[in-house]
């Protein structure tokens, strides 16, 4: 018989064991915290994702469950050039590995490439999605070629030239430290 799991509360030792999979899509309304990283647009923006679970062999002869998890979302940013929407594609592809406790996951997390989660039995697999895309958000956006009649573009020096100090950050830190070489 095939069992079902709730992808807002899972079961992720048994979802691994039965190699099981879940998917999802929808609007980013359901997704709060990322929505409130996108601007009102006419195409609002998606999400997609789709997880699936592996039983390994940890090192203690024990299986460890693992869930790999690949999420893709559209949604309108500002870009940081013309300041008009910009469809951004978003896209996560990793695996996790689940330790029993909180004390097995930080050391497992020193010494593993993959991230390291909790096990639980109700994980919040839509709360994991969307923080992995909230990490997936490019720090300025841009459209790869802005739209032509924007009044902002090219026009003004002194835009310019704030705009790449919002860029890079790092320059306005490097003009406050008089003793750095240019
Ligand atoms: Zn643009």
């Amino acid at each position: 018989m095939k069992r079902e799991f709730t992808p807002a509360r899972l079961d992720v030792a048994a979802f691994a064991e039965a190699d099981a999979r879940l998917s999802g899509q929808g609007s980013l309304d359901e997704y709060a915290r990322l929505a409130a990283e996108a601007v009102e647009a006419d195409d609002p923006g998606a999400v997609a994702w789709e997880a699936a679970g592996e039983q390994r062999q940890g090192a203690a002869g024990r299986a460890e469950p693992w869930l790999h998890l690949h999420a893709e979302a559209a949604l309108p940013l500002i870009c940081q050039r013309c300041l008009a929407p910009v469809r951004t594609h978003l896209e996560v592809d990793r695996w996790f590995r689940f330790a029993p406790d909180e004390d097995t996951a930080a050391v497992l997390d020193e010494e593993s490439e993959e991230d390291v989660l909790v096990l639980s039995r109700e994980f919040d697999l839509p709360g994991l999605v969307e923080d992995e895309l909230l990490m997936a958000l490019p720090i300025t956006p841009r459209h790869e070629t802005c739209p032509q009649d924007v009044p902002l573009s090219v026009a003004d020096p002194d835009f310019e030239a704030a705009d790449k100090e919002r860029v890079n950050p790092f320059a306005a830190l490097a003009k406050l430290r008089p003793g750095k070489p240019k």
